[in-house]
Parts: structure tokens; sequence; C-alpha cells
């Protein structure tokens, strides 16, 4: 079935062309030009994704993602901003939109982040069940219930962010899951640390999982990006 996305766009030219783009890469796309249409679009079927202009004309797009936020938690909501428009990136980054392209947008780039949230969110909708489960890659086990981990039957002993870390990288093992995505979930939303914690936890997570610096790592740095959990030994 066709992954569908909701293009909140009152630019007809941009909505129009955003639907015919996505159609020809797999996606079914509707579009709808008000806040008031989005909200009801939302409400009526929710979409596994959805774009977001932010200047629209009976209100701000941050409300539309504020609403997705709130009543549809797992539908992630990236924004198509003008180059200007920092302010209201912030507003809607804070109202719950996992993401922003600047416009003039590349479409290979949009396509790009629109199946890395789709990505992110399949993994953690299908682990979400089993939250409490174990996950187990290659020797590598996860006991999300007992947050404890064993590598080839060893207890690691990882301290409570490492682990967190560690538990998404495998629920999303194979996939790179940016810096950003790995931030939002594992630090809450107000952490306003320097980023390089992250590069800390990793680097201390590959030196417990008796990796040596220099030689290869499961969990491969994609520069720039972020992170990816391979699937198989190194
Ligand atoms: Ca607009």
């Amino acid at each position: 079935m066709p992954q569908s996305v909701l293009v909140v766009e009152d630019d007809a030219l941009i909505a129009s062309s955003l639907v015919r783009a996505l159609g020809a890469n797999g996606f079914e796309a509707r579009a709808c030009g008000t806040v008031a249409d989005a909200i009801a679009a939302l409400d009526e079927q929710a979409p596994d994704l959805v774009l977001l202009d932010l200047g629209l004309p009976d209100g701000e797009g941050a409300d539309v993602a504020f609403h997705a936020a709130r009543d549809h938690p797992t539908v992630p909501v990236i924004v198509l901003t003008a180059r200007d428009g920092e302010i209201d990136v912030v507003l809607s980054l804070e109202a719950g939109a996992v993401d922003y392209v600047t416009k003039p947008f590349r479409l290979a780039e949009l396509l790009a982040r629109i199946r890395s949230h789709l990505r992110l969110r399949d993994a953690l909708v299908a682990n979400a069940a089993d939250r409490d489960g174990v996950l187990d890659l290659d020797g590598l086990r996860v006991d999300l219930a007992a947050r404890r981990v064993t590598a080839g039957g060893s207890e690691i002993a990882l301290r409570p962010k490492e682990f967190d870390v560690l538990a998404l990288l495998v629920r999303t093992s194979g996939t790179v899951v940016t810096r950003e995505q790995l931030i939002e979930e594992v630090w809450d939303e107000n952490w306003w640390g320097s980023t390089k914690t992250l590069d800390v936890h990793i680097n201390s997570i590959r030196r417990k999982l008796g990796e040596r610096a220099g030689s290869p790592s499961r969990i491969t740095t994609i520069r720039g990006v972020g992170y990816r959990l391979e699937r198989g030994a190194p």
C-alpha cells in the first residue's frame, strides 16, 4: 500500500506540482490550502506524513503542527519554509514538527527526508508494540524491560542515555538515524546541550562493545548526518 502524504500549501502551483511529484515517486498525495482544511483532513483520515507550508490564509501553519503532534503523534510533520521564515520554523518545531526544508528545495532532498522520517516512524511504531520485549541483532541483545544489554553473552554496563541511544539504533538497524532524530528521541525536547554529547555517548558505546578506535565499528558514522547500526558483524 502506498504511503500517504498530506500537502498543506495555499500556493496552488506549488501544491499541484508537489502532489504530482510525490505521486510519481510512489506516494499517495493530496493537498489542501488552509489550516481548517488541514486539521479536518488529519482528523478524517490521518496521512502517513504532512508537508506543511507556514504562511496559510486562515492562520499559522504552526497550529497544524501542534494539532498533529497532540492528536496524531505518529504522523511526522515536515515544514516547508521560505528563507526568511526562521522564527516561524522555530515555532513549528516547538509545536511538534520534526523537520523543515527551505524553499526553493530540491525534490531529491525533500524525498530523502520524507523517506527518512517515515522509516524512523515505522521502526518506532513497530517496536512500540514490543517495547517491553527483547531486541536481538547478531548476538547483540537488548532487553528493553530490564534495560540490559549483552554482546556475545557478556553483560555490557551502559549508562541510561547510552542504553537509550543503543536501543534506538538497534530498533532502526540498517537505516540512518539523523543526529536530530537521536537527540529528539533520547534527550527531551528542551535539551539545549551541545550535540557533542551525542558523539561522546556513541564513542563510549563503541568502547563498551569492545571496539577499538580506528577498527571497524558496528555503528557507522554518516558524516554530518547521523549514525547507522549495521546488521551483521563488522
Ligand atoms: Ca503560503
